[in-house]
């Protein structure tokens, strides 16, 4: 991993997550499990987010009529999730969990490859259909597998196109150091939640060691 990029990526090391990754990175994991698993991921990634959200002081009256200090997030009320279809949908069940107010956009994005190569892999949008975006609001977007970074630096792009959030957050299971490169240097603020970086990519774009096609695994 590029060590410039460290404080942008954020790697889950909660004991619960990698073992949830572990789970889906086996081959023998079934359709249902690696389902559900991914819908958990995106529900640790949601309230691992939350700790870098603002917070304000408020003061609330107990049952007891005695005065309690705590705090609000504010900024839970101004979240849009962008959906990549259909892969990030599992993952974007469990972002709903943890940011259930947030608007949801979706992207139809598919890879085609001209000529062989990592490359020559392009991703098409064929539809995309995204809410208004706001200065004060955090925009995610869901796609489980940072591979070559096309159908992230694509939906950048419509996110871009939108408006101008406050901040752009990227939930991915697993990234690779080729499209974290290709999709940090397009955009210097974007950052990166995800629960490994591994390092390579196969022929076919294919994360190495990865989990395979998410899609696939998740829907059949
Ligand atoms: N998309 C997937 O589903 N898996 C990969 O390894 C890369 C892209």
């Amino acid at each position: 991993m590029s060590a410039r990029y460290a404080t942008r990526i954020h790697v889950l090391d909660h004991p619960l997550a990698q073992a949830i990754l572990t789970q889906l990175r086996d081959r023998n994991t079934d359709q249902i499990t690696f389902r559900k698993g991914v819908v958990k991921v995106g529900r640790l990634m949601g309230y691992e987010m939350i700790r870098s959200f603002q917070t304000s002081r408020i003061e609330v009256t107990t049952p007891l009529g005695a005065k309690a200090e705590g705090i609000q997030i504010p900024d839970m009320d101004h979240v849009v999730i962008v959906n990549v279809l259909r892969a990030a949908m599992p993952l974007v069940e469990g972002l709903l969990k943890a940011f259930p107010l947030a608007r949801q956009g979706v992207m139809a994005i598919q890879r085609t490859e001209d000529r062989p190569g990592v490359e020559n892999i392009r991703a098409v949008r064929y539809f995309s259909k995204l809410p208004a975006i706001h200065t004060e609001d955090t925009t995610i977007v869901a796609d489980p597998m940072l591979a070559t970074g096309s159908t992230i630096l694509e939906t950048l792009k419509e996110v871009e196109r939108i408006g101008t959030p406050k901040r752009t957050l990227i939930a991915s299971v697993i990234s690779c150091d080729y499209g974290i490169e290709r999709v940090f240097s397009y955009n210097q603020g974007v950052e990166l939640y995800t629960l490994a970086v591994d390092h390579e990519l196969n022929d076919k774009a294919y994360i190495v060691p990865g989990l395979g096609d998410a899609g696939d695994r998740s829907f059949g």
